[in-house]
């Protein structure tokens, strides 16, 4: 701020400082100059030369703010030297003899010149004290008693005031000027420009006066003696000194030698002219007792600041070994006073180097702002709290500094800041790396993904770590030198890279980033195994396909995207139509391999976007995103999956063909979940699949709505038993060949409370696949028996019961059951009939084991519904079966086509051929039988003798007697 202000000026001053000397002493010495002129420079020169040194210090004061007042008291005191010099100058009185106003000016510029310069080393030398300015009086003294005892004088020609104002000035000079050595001497000469000046300054004034008095003293002053022409120079040296820069404030020296020097030189000296001058000389022995009791004064004040002394050396130890850093600091410029050895380590400085600075030069350029808070808490009366600050060594490594800074009392009551340093770079970094660690281990339990959790982390190491570039590499790699750490983790290699720039990597941050690869192969670990896992959860393991837990998750998310408008939804359940066989015969190795290739293609078969999967078993589900509902492109969808799948397979050197059977479903526009979607899709496969397979069927309102029914049904059949709401018709069957009744079929009733009479084609599936069958068919055997027994003894001969069985019931038990029946009943085995359809018998061995037992019992078997499966006569043979129904779908074309004329009496003569007995079934009209009776058909039944009837009609038909009905019913 102020210090260029001053040096870009501290050029002008000298040069017309020396121009102005030039010109002076050419005036006063160039030889044949005339002494009038001699005198004019010796008075007008002089007092110019003072004028112009005066306005040049005054002029500093002005303009330079720093150590104003300093300047502008010595500023003004010149200007009182100069006028002493006028007033001597318009004096009457002799030249040599100047009037009391010149010295009452002059001992008043060396005063205040005494002032100026006690403030200046005040502000500049600490510790600063009383006792140091004394040392200075004492060697100015000792000095002016050397002169006095060295010089010979007569004061008594000299007047009392003019002898004391004359001694006055030489020992104020001496003064002076030994205080200024001193001050040099204790910043080491070689700091600050204006010490030096005005020491030289003082030291040209010193000889001058000294010269001067000794001339005065000995009577032979002359005005333009030599010495005379110093004064002029030693101003110039003043004005110099106010354009030089002061040197900062430094620690004074304190050891003893240093302190002791000057005042035990002037009690040497005081000493030497008490032992070796003439004491008898007033002036001699004046200025030596003065010097003696100056040194008595610092003596007591040494004794009085002994104790303080040593406490202050005491805490000057403990200050300069303390093992935490300590400073000083001026709270008027925040310059440090004082450094101990530790805080300078810290900084990588020396505390001489410190002190005197501007604290903030330490300080980390980004954290320098920060120190404006710390200020603040001190002017509002409150301490702040210990902070932290980065500062930077002399070699430019940052370090973390934690202070505590305390505002106390200084020895002369001045406010002090005393600060103390730990440096806890090491801890904070430690602390640093802690949180780092934490927070990679926080992300790594967060993310489950392994590509976002790379990414995470190698974002958070970047900003976390000391390091300028951080990343996970896949190869292994080792580091190549100081500026690059490497650490393995398993699948890769963390790498950390620091700028050329920057010092090296230090061991802390290898063990950190070794405890962040730990962390980060662990979590990597995990992500892997998981992501593993959730394959295996989501993959159907067979196929590849999506397994059921995937689809539902994503037909859920499909179901959303349709909600928002996204398009339309389509699910096609796939089964295959006859993939039991391929398993049964080819084995379960083709069983997989066919499943397989179906995976295969489907996945070839579906457009981007949409989803196959496995349900399980043969069931393949489609999931189609953005499908319409729009009949031609169902069909489109439907036939291209259907094709795809049913085109013919080689399997182990086999061409197999293999159809399949699709349910559609749309999702389009109504509340839908994946369990929903998925079960109406199930129902419209199995229409396509009671369709006869190989097709497909899609879903609708009709559909659901008797799925609906049906559901009702299977409710309020599961009461139907317990409420007692079954009932039983009777249908007569009837012996063709001697036109009389035979027997009845027992067919299963439901008198619903609501619905009336429902027929067994309503509910005998929903009850076969619930099992309630089981319950309704014991029922059925029980009433029937009962009923027979009623009818044989009404009838009086043994009538025949048919009673049919559904697969469910066809299990070992049923034997018991039937035993049972017909001991309760009272009738004989014999009389009843058993029928079974053709496909129950293929079901497995068990059946024609539990057939062969109630044939044992003396039960009669019958074929029902013989026609409509696939069965041959010949397989027949290998069944325990005994009657032969003749389906309705063969009775009736027998009539009018003469095709079906011959296979009828094909199968009903192969029948008997076999010892099978024959009952036509659904003889609707007199055409058919006659048909069948043409055919040789044993039996018939159908309406063309009667409906099946309540039991009472029954029991009303057989009283009536054994033929009469059963031929008239037609015509009835
Ligand atoms: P099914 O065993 O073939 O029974 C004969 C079915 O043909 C009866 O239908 C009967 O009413 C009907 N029918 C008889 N004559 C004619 C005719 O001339 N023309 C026509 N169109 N139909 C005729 P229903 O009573 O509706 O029984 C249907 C099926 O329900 C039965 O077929 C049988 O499979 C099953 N069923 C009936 N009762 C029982 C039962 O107690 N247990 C079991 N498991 N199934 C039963
Ligand atoms: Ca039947
Ligand atoms: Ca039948």
């Amino acid at each position: 701020m102020s210090l260029p202000n001053i040096s870009r000026r501290s050029a002008v001053v000298p040069a017309i400082a020396a121009l102005l000397t030039v010109i002076y002493l050419t005036g006063r010495f160039l030889p044949g100059l005339d002494h009038g002129v001699r005198m004019a420079f010796r008075w007008y020169g002089a007092i110019t030369i003072y004028g112009v040194s005066a306005a040049i210090v005054l002029v500093r004061a002005r303009v330079v703010e720093r150590d104003r007042r300093i300047w502008t008291i010595l500023g003004i005191g010149m200007v009182l030297y100069a006028l002493g010099v006028v007033a001597s100058l318009i004096s009457p009185r002799a030249a040599d003899d100047p009037p009391v106003l010149s010295f009452v000016c002059w001992i008043a510029f060396y005063a205040m010149f005494y002032v100026a310069l006690l403030d200046m080393l005040r502000a500049r030398l600490r510790p600063f004290t009383l006792a140091f300015c004394l040392d200075g009086a004492l060697a100015g003294l000792t000095l002016a008693a050397i002169c006095s005892a060295l010089v010979p004088h007569d004061l008594d020609a000299l007047s009392p005031g003019k002898e004391v104002a004359g001694l006055a000035t030489p020992c104020m000079e001496l003064v002076l000027l030994s205080l200024l050595v001193w001050a040099n001497a204790m910043t080491g000469w070689r700091h600050g420009g204006a010490w030096r000046w005005l020491a030289a300054g003082m030291a040209l004034a010193a000889v001058a006066e000294v010269s001067t008095d000794i001339s005065v003293a000995r009577d032979a002053f002359d005005q333009l003696a030599p010495f005379n022409a110093l004064f002029a120079p030693a101003l110039l040296c003043f004005a110099i000194a106010a354009w030089r820069p002061a040197p900062r404030p430094r620690a004074m020296r304190t050891d003893p030698i240093s302190v002791l020097a000057l005042p035990a030189a002037g009690l040497v000296g005081v000493i030497g002219i008490l032992v070796f001058g003439d004491v008898d000389d007033l002036l001699t022995g004046g200025l030596a007792i003065g010097a003696l009791a100056i040194a008595a004064t610092r003596a007591g004040l040494t004794v009085r600041d002994l104790s303080r002394l040593h406490e202050a050396r005491r805490f000057a130890r403990g200050f300069d070994e303390a093992a935490i850093g300590m400073a000083f600091v001026s709270p008027r410029d925040l310059t440090w006073t004082r450094v101990n050895q530790t805080l300078a380590d810290m900084l990588g400085r020396t505390p001489e180097d410190l002190v005197g600075r501007f604290i903030g030069e330490v300080t980390h350029p980004d954290d320098r702002d920060r120190a404006v808070p710390v200020w603040d808490a001190f002017r509002d009366g409150g301490s702040p709290a210990p902070y932290v600050r980065r500062a930077v060594k002399a070699d430019g490594t940052v370090i973390d500094l934690m202070i505590s800074v305390a505002l106390i009392e200084a020895d002369d009551g001045s406010p002090l800041l005393f600060s103390q340093h730990q440096d806890v770079t090491e801890a904070r970094r430690a602390a640093r790396h802690n949180e780092a660690l934490a927070e990679l281990s926080r992300v790594a339990l967060e993310l489950r993904d392994a590509d976002a959790l790379v990414e995470r982390m190698t974002a958070l190491l970047s900003e976390r770590t000391p390091a300028d570039e951080v990343a996970l590499v896949a190869d292994a790699v080792t580091a190549g030198d100081d500026r690059t750490l490497a650490v393995g983790l398993g699948h890769g290699t963390l790498v950390a890279r620091r700028d050329a720039a920057r010092p090296p990597f230090a061991v802390e941050h290898a063990r950190f980033l070794e405890a962040a690869a730990n962390v980060i192969g662990t979590a990597l670990d995990r992500a892997r195994v998981e992501d593993e896992l959730r394959t295996q959860a989501l993959e159907d393991p067979l196929t590849g396909l999506a397994n059921r837990s995937y689809l539902a998750a994503h037909v859920e998310q499909a179901i959303a995207a349709a909600d928002r408008g996204e398009g339309g939804l389509a699910l096609v359940l796939l089964d295959l139509d006859r993939f039991k066989v391929v398993n049964d015969t080819l084995g379960h190795g083709a069983g997989d391999e066919m499943l397989c290739a179906v995976a295969d293609r489907l996945r070839s078969a579906i457009r981007r976007g949409d989803v196959a999967a496995r349900l399980g078993g043969d069931e393949f589900v489609v999931v189609c995103a953005g499908a319409s509902a729009a009949p031609h492109e169902v069909a489109a969808l439907a036939s291209r999956i259907l094709e795809a799948v049913s085109a013919p397979y080689v399997v182990d050197d086999r061409e197999l063909h293999i159809g399949a059977s699709a349910g559609l479903v749309f999702a389009e526009g109504r509340e839908a979940s994946a369990e929903s979607l998925l079960r109406d899709a199930d129902l419209a496969m199995y229409r396509a699949k009671e369709a006869g397979g190989a097709g497909y069927e899609v879903f609708d309102a009709g559909l659901r709505a008797a799925v609906v029914r049906r559901l009702a049904t299977e409710e309020q059949l599961r009461h139907a038993l317990e409420r007692d709401e079954l009932r039983l018709h009777l249908q007569p069957v009837v012996d063709l060949h001697r036109d009389e009744l035979a027997g009845f079929e027992a067919l299963v009733r439901w008198e619903h409370p609501e619905r009336g009479l429902i027929a067994p084609s309503e509910f005998v599936d929903v009850a076969e696949e619930t099992g309630l069958i089981v319950g309704i068919g014991g029922w059925v055997l029980g009433e029937a028996t009962r009923q027979l027994a009623l009818l044989q003894t009404t009838a009086g001969r043994p009538l025949r019961m048919s009673v049919n069985l559904s697969a469910r019931q066809l299990r070992p038990a049923l034997v018991d059951e039937v035993r049972a029946a017909l001991r309760s009943a009272g009738v004989r085995a014999r009389s009843l009939t058993l029928e079974v359809t053709e496909t129950l018998l293929v079901d497995g061995p068990g059946a024609v084991e539990v057939l062969n037992a109630l044939r044992a019992l003396g039960v009669t078997i019958a074929i029902d519904d013989f026609g409509t499966g696939w069965s041959s006569l010949g397989a027949l043979q290998r069944y325990p079966v005994d009657v032969l129904k003749l389906d309705r779908s063969l009775v009736g074309p027998a009539a009018s086509s003469a095709p079906a004329a011959a296979l009828a009496r094909a199968v009903v003569e192969m029948a008997q051929a076999l010892g099978l007995d024959v009952v036509a079934e659904g003889i609707e009209d007199d055409e058919q039988l006659a048909a069948m009776r043409a055919l040789g058909c044993p039996h018939g039944q159908g309406f063309v003798f009667a409906r099946p009837m309540p039991a009472e009609e029954a029991l009303a038909l057989v009283a009536e007697g054994p033929t009469a009905r059963a031929a008239r019913a037609p015509a009835a």
